[in-house]
């Protein structure tokens, strides 16, 4: 019996070394190997209630996207990137769920797949890409943008290929796309309208199996062009995890690497920006570290984006840091629920209006109460934290004349009765009646 089963797993080992030889080795450039780039094929499964994104002969653009983004997705894995998809068949995938998927697998890239449409005028057939926000503020993405676009421009032929270009998302939606605006803060990306399916020829061009081939071909070369000039990153040093901007030493340190193992930036190009606004910075050019310091500030964090371009031209993305000050560094509690109740609960027993300091105690209970449900949203004394919130709310705004914390006092005593209707804290005790009669 042993001898049969040894024999047996002898013959599957063998298949297995077998079929391992026979796989094909991917014809890897290196240039995008490493890199994860999420592809979203835009839309689907909409043919029952989106009756404008088809084209004249009833091609729709969200099958179109589908099949150029599962060539693509070959494509860049034959070249050793990682790839993440938002969607592999028919199916409506929300805006948000699909940002999501970019930034939680660590995406470098976002390609996004689309194909135009215009009912106004069918002449209409040329490239674009769209990027979030403005040039200035999204330069990485134009790159890559300008990158795609050549490609494209070679490998296709349009009607009317004049208006090929990088346009901003602001000119569909004041804010911009949603896929786009939502995950800028973390990576570049591009939505690609690679002509229009209302146009005849641009229709036929679609539904053509080779032209699909060629449209993935030419992301995939437009994205090998842009990394070949170097991808370069800004990495913070300090502060570095749960690490703050200390008031004695409050610069922030980044290391900028050009993407070509050097450090080679146009250093006229490089600035850093805290909420928003340029600081002084220092950039050494050999080691490749930029000092900021930023001005002293009264905000829990401060939000840091770095700008630059290595000399290859390429810009860094510049996404979004923020980093924890003294103050955020403070107010961020990790402790469990009980701690905080008990040293919430001692505070609210001694606050005493006639105090001299009386707001300043009122507002660190309330910061210790909103500590009991930020550390565990469900604990047997929740009910009591919304209820306590909701009476100390009420104080404030009784005190300070604040008229948004008469709204949170509200807010709070209606979600102790939404989310705790059999709490005792719904029926109030007689002498509190007065401060619940506004939620019945
Ligand atoms: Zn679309």
């Amino acid at each position: 019996m042993r001898q049969r089963l040894q024999g047996a797993m002898l013959a599957v080992g063998l298949l297995i070394l077998v079929s391992c030889t026979t796989i094909p080795k991917p014809a890897s450039t290196g240039l995008l190997a490493g890199l994860t780039i999420t592809v979203d094929a835009g839309h689907g499964h909409t043919r029952k209630t989106d009756h404008g994104r088809v084209g004249p002969s009833g091609e729709r653009e969200e099958w179109v996207n589908l099949r150029i983004a599962r060539e693509l997705q070959k494509l860049l894995r034959q070249n050793g990137a990682k790839v993440i998809m938002t969607r592999e068949k028919d199916e409506d995938v929300n805006l948000a769920a699909r940002a999501s998927i970019a930034i939680s697998n660590q995406s470098d890239f976002l390609i996004s797949i689309h194909h135009n449409g215009s009912f106004n005028d069918t002449t209409l057939d040329f490239p674009l890409a769209y990027i979030w926000g403005d040039a200035e503020r999204n330069p990485a993405s134009v790159d890559l943008g300008r990158a795609i676009l050549n490609r494209v421009d070679q490998k296709l032929k349009f009607q009317s290929g004049d208006g090929s270009g990088v346009y901003s998302d602001f000119l569909i939606y004041n804010e911009g796309t949603s896929i786009l605006r939502n995950t800028n803060p973390i990576l570049p990306g591009v939505i690609g309208e690679m002509g229009f399916f209302t146009n005849a020829a641009g229709e036929a061009r679609m539904k053509d199996r080779q032209a699909n081939h060629l449209e993935a071909q030419a992301y995939l070369q437009g994205l090998i062009d842009y990394a070949a000039r170097g991808i370069p990153k800004a990495i913070p040093l300090k502060p570095v995890g749960s690490d703050f901007l200390r008031p004695d030493s409050p610069e922030i340190i980044f290391q900028l690497e050009d993407g070509q193992g050097g450090h080679a930036f146009d250093s006229g190009s490089i600035a850093v920006l805290v909420d928003g606004d340029t600081v002084p910075h220092e950039w050494d050019r050999v080691t490749g570290r930029l000092v900021a310091t930023p001005p002293r500030c009264a905000h829990e964090t401060v939000e840091v984006r770095v700008y630059g371009r290595n000399e290859n031209g390429n810009a860094l993305h510049p996404r979004r840091w923020d980093f924890l000050t003294m103050i955020g560094k403070e107010n961020d509690w990790h402790g469990p629920w009980y701690v905080a109740i008990q040293r919430a609960d001692s505070l609210r027993v001694l606050l005493n209006p006639a105090d001299r300091d009386f707001a300043v105690k009122l507002d660190s209970t309330i910061l210790w109460f909103e500590r009991v449900l930020k550390a565990q949203s469900i604990n047997p004394r929740g009910a009591e934290a919304e209820y306590r919130l909701g009476q100390l709310y009420e104080m404030r705004a009784d005190w300070l004349k604040d008229d948004l914390a008469k709204e949170k006092a509200l807010d709070h005593f209606n979600r102790v009765i939404a989310f705790y209707p059999t709490s005792k804290f719904v029926q109030p005790a007689k002498d509190e009646k007065v401060v619940l009669e506004e939620v019945f």
